[in-house]
């Protein structure tokens, strides 16, 4: 590890900033450019939710919250959880309240995995993942899944752990997955489950993008493994709730307790008055993630039919917000130069896939969460782009 900085812990210099904000924060300074980056759903929060945390604020909810997480909205993200995905977690014992899924990350990561421990990571992957782990001196086991359409195989964890030779103590999986878009069956997962019990390893399961399902319903693989499982999940997405910052770890009371040491020392608690908001979230009227859902769907459906016309490869989303698209082979491949060319003549912004892993490096991502005159313009603008580029090289 290369120390250049006397002053700072090698481990946070030698941290590197989400790749994601910084392709972000330099385009966005790009005059008239519209994103396509961000997985910021463009809905508001409902009615319901906003006036919880408005009551909550009259009432002078302002004080500490119980550390874990209020006991009636870790009893609601137990009810909610068990009924939408058949789960059979038994009360508030198996729950912690943490500041987003990103909070829950950090501590699951910290309590499962001692410095140098390894653990299986399929690639791409959420881009914060790898900061984090670096932070706990975690060391990632990469499992390319781009041959196989993005998605893990059994196949493909036993060859990741022979060509490890050394153990291996956790599988991190995301489903609905950011960046590709894919999710798994009950018999994919179920075959995957039989793997991971086989290698002893415990599982991290983020499923943030759950309730974003297009084809079929979620399975949980806490429903199929439970007693290896870490269930991360969080309102961010589900409820459009980023700025309220709610995540839920959900798993064994004696893993909880140990997990709760991490959350204590990192936040103590998450604002009381937006629990109070949470709880009626998961146990108000659902509209939203049920008429959220009809929305991004139609949005899926076009976009990938307009990629597809443009001549970008792209595996069909089951769920989440985003399209992993490999770029045409008579464009730029490089995706940070042909996403920052877009940006700069095209004035619409999209992820470059190296964000996500370094074998991605052909790939962008294009989030149709914003919204749908956003989204619209957006794709006019890369279809022009790519029109004017192909006259160019004629
Ligand atoms: N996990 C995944 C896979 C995500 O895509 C995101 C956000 O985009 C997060 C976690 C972070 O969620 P939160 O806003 O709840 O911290």
């Amino acid at each position: 590890m290369t120390k250049f900085n006397p002053e700072i812990n090698p481990l946070v210099e030698n941290t590197t900033p989400d790749k994601l904000l910084g392709f972000q924060a330099t385009v966005s300074k790009i005059p008239d450019i519209l994103m396509l980056t961000l997985g910021e759903p463009g809905f508001n929060v409902s009615d319901e939710v906003k006036d919880a945390a408005k009551k909550a604020i009259d009432d002078n909810r302002s004080h500490y919250a119980e550390s874990q997480g209020e006991v009636q909205l870790r009893q609601a993200a137990v009810d909610y959880f068990n009924k939408n995905y058949n789960l059979n977690f038994k009360g508030p014992e198996n729950v912690i309240v943490t500041l987003g899924v990103t909070e829950a990350i950090n501590v699951v990561f910290k309590t499962l995995l001692a410095p140098g421990e390894r653990i299986l990571m399929p690639v791409p992957a959420y881009g914060p993942y790898f900061s984090s782990l670096t932070l706990v001196e975690g060391v990632r086991v990469d499992v390319p899944t781009r041959d196989n359409q993005f998605k893990l195989t059994p196949a493909m964890v036993e060859k990741a752990l022979a060509d490890a030779k050394v153990p291996v103590k956790a599988v991190l999986l995301n489903y609905p997955n950011n960046p590709s878009g894919v999710t798994y069956t009950r018999e994919e997962l179920t075959d995957l489950a039989r793997v991971f019990e086989a290698h002893n390893l415990w599982v991290i399961s983020d499923e943030i993008y759950s309730a974003l399902t297009y084809d079929g319903h979620h399975v949980s693989l806490a429903e199929i493994i439970p007693d290896r499982v870490v269930l991360i999940n969080g309102l961010s997405k589900s409820h459009a709730m980023t700025g309220y910052r709610v995540g839920f770890i959900m798993t064994k009371p004696d893993l909880i307790k140990e997990m709760q040491k991490v959350h204590s020392a990192l936040t103590f608690a998450i604002p009381t008055f937006i629990q109070d908001a949470a709880t009626v979230a998961l146990t108000g009227s659902q509209k939203w993630p049920a008429e959220m859902l009809e929305i991004y769907r139609k949005r899926r459906d076009r976009t990938v039919t307009k990629l597809q016309d443009l001549g970008f490869g792209v595996i069909h989303p089951a769920g989440a917000f985003y399209i992993f698209a490999k770029i045409p082979a008579d464009l730029n491949q490089d995706g940070e130069a042909f996403a920052l060319d877009l940006a700069k003549r095209g004035k619409v912004a999209v992820i470059p896939g190296d964000g996500f892993g370094e074998d991605c490096a052909d790939y962008i991502r294009i989030s149709y969460a914003a919204g749908d005159e956003q989204l619209d313009e957006g794709m006019r603008r890369l279809a022009d782009y790519v029109h004017q580029v192909r006259q160019e090289a004629k």
